[in-house]
């Protein structure tokens, strides 16, 4: 039987997407520009064209302008950089999200370089994730998803000063900067991967679990202290026999841990919802910046 706490990610990022409407409204209503998010996609991913396009339908709805601009799969490093370049000279953007993965021939790195650092709203830029990493260094913008955690985290009152945290998973999108980001709400923190020895015991130590590994139903009823609050970013389509043809599901055996842990976010409707609702409020933010706020 259940008898965790559900984090209900659904909720909290309505309401915190309802707050930005809010406040996107005001500014309309005060004159000051409307918050822009340019979405550039290259290539013809069906995966990565859905994500751009409920992030610009998310942004329709908060009253957020959303500019799409695709290149061809063949599109060259000068064409992506050259329009990397053009939207950061355009005021009427204020976020730049570039959609990843690229194309194999295209330089990741040196198209992330290319983003004006007050317009990178994903925050991958290098100078926010070093900032990330530096004590006492604010970044301008956190990364969607990990800034999703921590806020699931803090509005469900979970303890972070002093806590026993382990985090599941050590990517540059999402791992490390939730550890990052833990360490700096002063939890204790441990980073697993997949050199990582004893990991049922190492996790079953954690006061917070951070699930990120990219592995269904890895974490079990076992892994957990009683009581802990459990995060699970994961998210995996497994097919099925039923009539939709497949469910999904996150990192964490969710029915057989929500037994032992003491607040849990469900996988769908946790982390994923969150990582949206943050990109809209680092958009807002970046027009924030623009008017030298
Ligand atoms: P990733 O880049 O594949 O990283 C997975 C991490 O887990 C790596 O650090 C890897 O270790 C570690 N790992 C893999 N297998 C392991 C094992 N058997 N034991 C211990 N550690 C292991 O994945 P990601 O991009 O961080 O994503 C993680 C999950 O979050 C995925 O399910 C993804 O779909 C989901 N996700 C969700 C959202 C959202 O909005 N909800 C956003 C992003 C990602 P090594 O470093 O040693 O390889």
């Amino acid at each position: 039987m259940s008898t965790a706490t559900i984090i209900d990610g659904k909720v909290i990022a309505n309401d915190l997407r309802e707050e930005i409407a809010q406040k996107v409204a005001a500014r309309k209503e005060a004159g000051q520009r409307v918050p822009g998010l340019a979405a550039v996609l290259v290539g013809e991913d069906p995966a990565s064209e859905v994500y751009v396009r409920m992030k610009r339908k998310a942004c329709e709805k908060a009253g957020i302008a959303s500019f799409g601009h695709t290149l061809p799969a063949d599109a060259t490093q000068e064409d992506v950089e050259g329009l990397v370049k053009k939207l950061n000279a355009d005021p009427e953007v204020h976020g730049i999200l570039v959609q990843l993965p690229l194309p194999d021939h295209i330089d990741e790195e040196a198209v992330l370089n290319a983003i004006d650092i007050t317009k990178d709203v994903d925050g991958f830029h290098p100078l926010n994730i070093g900032r990330l990493a530096q004590k006492g260094r604010e970044p301008l913008f956190l990364p969607a998803t990990p800034a999703g955690v921590i806020y699931l985290l803090e509005k469900s009152n979970t303890q972070l000063e002093g806590a026993n945290a382990v985090v599941l998973g050590r990517s540059n999108i999402v791992g490390m900067p939730v550890a990052l980001l833990l360490i700096e709400r002063n939890a204790t923190v441990t980073v697993c991967h997949s050199r990582t020895k004893d990991l049922d015991a190492v996790c079953r130590a954690a006061d917070v679990l951070v699930a990120a590994v990219g592995r269904a139903e890895m974490v079990k009823k076992d892994w957990v202290k009683p009581g802990a609050t459990v995060i699970d970013v994961g998210t995996h389509r497994i097919d099925d026999d039923t009539e939709k043809g497949y469910h999904l599901t996150g990192d964490v055996a969710y029915d057989e841990v929500s037994e032992v842990a003491g607040a849990i976010t469900p996988s769908p409707g946790g982390v994923g919802p969150m990582t949206i609702a943050m990109l809209l409020n680092n958009t807002l933010r970046a027009a924030e910046i623009a008017d030298g706020n």
